[in-house]
């Protein structure tokens, strides 16, 4: 975690991932070499750079804690038939643990209407409706790996989240919706926000923990953010000079945030981290 003074003089807490991110891989790769080698299987159909570039990163965190990972790479041709099968056919497959779904897909295809296919044992990343079902009932599942790097990173930096007013800015079913349950879990008081939303700023502006997963460059500006506020940035997205920005405006948000997560290097390097957590907790589940 790095600090530095916000212009309001109070100390800004910068929320980085790296170091928890390592913590859970180390955790990972002493239960991923314990027994039995855990087997991730990643489905792609897409040509979308960035996503396979995703993909190439999380076979190369697997390896390097002792989980196989095969990419089942169908092109950006397949069909949505095609590609149901492959996810039937990995489900019941008992050398495999893990199954993703990488998006995006091509046109015509549901991914949640295909993620019904990933046996919910196997789905680490949280993409069948069933799981999702599940985590809203309080019953166990595997949450969205992006969904619980949100709260691995509150609960790493030790934010209360009990009581406290949590507003979560997007309501996709890959985010914003299982992280509003699982802060709902944990006690907060939980506000979603979407496109929809009346005076966004009036209504982010009483968060207490205040978490944009939007995909919209500089959406949260100074004005969104209450003084103090711990702010989580879960939105990655393309610079022209090839990088990532984040939907807050880091420099402004810092003069007014206690603490704010950076992009990149926040919530993504957990999000890999845990999505290779739940592969080796699913080898092993009895
Ligand atoms: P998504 O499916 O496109 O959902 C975006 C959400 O933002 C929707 O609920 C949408 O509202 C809402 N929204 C759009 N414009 C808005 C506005 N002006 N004000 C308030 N809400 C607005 O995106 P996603 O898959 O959840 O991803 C969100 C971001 O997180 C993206 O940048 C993505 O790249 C990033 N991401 C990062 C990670 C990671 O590991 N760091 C992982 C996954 C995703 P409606 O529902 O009304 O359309």
């Amino acid at each position: 975690m790095g600090d530095r003074r916000g212009t309001r003089g109070d100390l800004l807490k910068t929320l980085t991932g790296k170091d928890l991110a390592a913590a859970i891989r180390a955790q990972t790769q002493a239960e991923a070499t314990a027994g039995t080698q855990p087997r991730l299987a990643v489905v792609v159909a897409t040509a979308d750079e960035a996503s396979l570039w995703y993909v190439r990163s999380i076979a190369k965190a697997a390896a390097g804690v002792g989980i196989a990972c095969d990419v089942v790479d169908l092109g950006p041709g397949a069909d949505p038939a095609q590609i149901g099968e492959t996810l039937a056919r990995l489900s019941a497959d008992p050398q495999v643990h893990g199954l993703m779904l990488q998006t995006p897909l091509p046109p015509g295809a549901s991914a949640q209407e295909l993620a019904a296919a990933i046996d919910p044992r196997k789905d680490v990343d949280g993409a069948n409706p069933l799981s999702l079902g599940r985590l809203a009932a309080g019953l166990p599942a595997f949450p969205p790996a992006t969904a619980a790097a949100v709260l691995a990173l509150l609960d790493h930096y030790e934010v209360e989240l009990a009581g406290r007013r949590a507003v979560v800015v997007g309501r996709s079913t890959v985010v914003g919706k299982p992280l509003a349950h699982l802060l709902l879990d944990r006690h907060a008081t939980v506000t979603v926000c979407h496109s929809r939303t009346r005076d966004l700023a009036a209504v982010t502006s009483q968060a207490e923990v205040l978490v944009a997963a939007v995909g919209k460059a500089g959406l949260i500006g100074a004005a969104h953010v209450a003084t103090g506020a711990v702010v989580i940035d879960v939105g990655t997205n393309p610079t022209d000079d090839g990088g990532l920005t984040g939907d807050v405006d880091f420099e402004a948000v810092s003069a007014v945030a206690g603490a704010l997560t950076p992009v990149p290097g926040g919530v993504g390097p957990v999000t890999t981290a845990l999505l290779l957590r739940h592969t080796a907790r699913a080898a092993n589940l009895p």
